[in-house]
């Protein structure tokens, strides 16, 4: 088995309703949540996601509050796991909404994964979606425009140890990574799951295109990983660093 190691980067900081994250779930309470990107370290180094671009261009577009430190700039939050950004050679997008598609700029090198169907959904969403994927209907440029793609169709073996399982649902065309390290098989859910609360009581992300897809989707999760990484838990970062297994 290659040792892979995930190492989470807290990204940056979200302030929002609890049923965003847990469907229709304690609506009222008003939570803080990171915004995470995953280091896959091994023979070579993997990104999962690259969080959003800035936070005035996310008040601008989306009119969500969100905060970044310094240290939770992404080459600020690489720097301190000891990696440039030139030393990335794969980034897999989990999904392309704007706080995951933010930064693929700065990775020059780097070989881009996603799935077709979300390049396509994300290109042309229906109106409600649109500013979460900063999407061209806005008449505005998505951040991720200009990354070279490797579109993927279904299920797919991204290097040794290191695959991408279809978990639609939160967007349709949305995966998630199943690394295989010498602690078990860690998945990098994306928002398939948005933090744990949605595996433990089986509830769907409060943001969906399809709620019977995301049930789906965590059923899968759970049978196919022995731990899983949410993209929005903010007890992932209980341990410093965050580092995996
Ligand atoms: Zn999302």
């Amino acid at each position: 088995m290659t040792p892979w190691t995930i190492t989470m980067l807290d990204t940056g900081t979200q302030t929002q309703d609890k049923g965003v994250m847990t469907y229709l779930t304690d609506m009222g309470q008003t939570i803080q949540i990171p915004v995470s990107v995953a280091l896959v370290e091994g023979p070579e180094k993997i990104l999962v996601d690259t969080s959003f671009l800035s936070i005035d261009r996310t008040w601008q577009i989306r009119r969500r509050k969100i905060a970044r430190t310094p240290a939770q700039e992404l080459v600020a939050a690489l720097a301190a796991a000891g990696v440039r950004p030139e030393d990335i050679s794969i980034v897999i997008h989990t999904h392309l909404h704007y706080d995951h598609a933010g930064n693929n700029h700065l990775f020059p090198r780097a070989r881009f994964f996603v799935q077709r169907e979300e390049l396509r959904y994300a290109l042309a969403p229906t109106s409600f979606d649109a500013s979460a994927y900063f999407a061209p209907s806005l008449g505005i440029t998505p951040d991720y425009l200009g990354t070279k793609f490797e579109l993927l169709d279904g299920d797919a073996q991204i290097t040794d140890g290191v695959r991408v399982i279809t978990t639609p649902g939160h967007t349709p065309g949305h995966q998630s990574v199943l690394v295989d390290t010498a602690g078990g098989r860690y998945c990098i859910t994306g928002d398939a799951v948005m933090w744990y609360e949605n595996l433990e009581k089986m509830i769907p992300p409060g943001i969906n295109t399809s709620m019977i897809d995301c049930m789906a989707s965590l059923a899968r999760i759970a049978r196919e990983a022995d731990h899983v990484l949410p993209s929005h838990e903010p007890k992932v970062f209980a341990r410093q660093p965050a580092r995996f297994p």
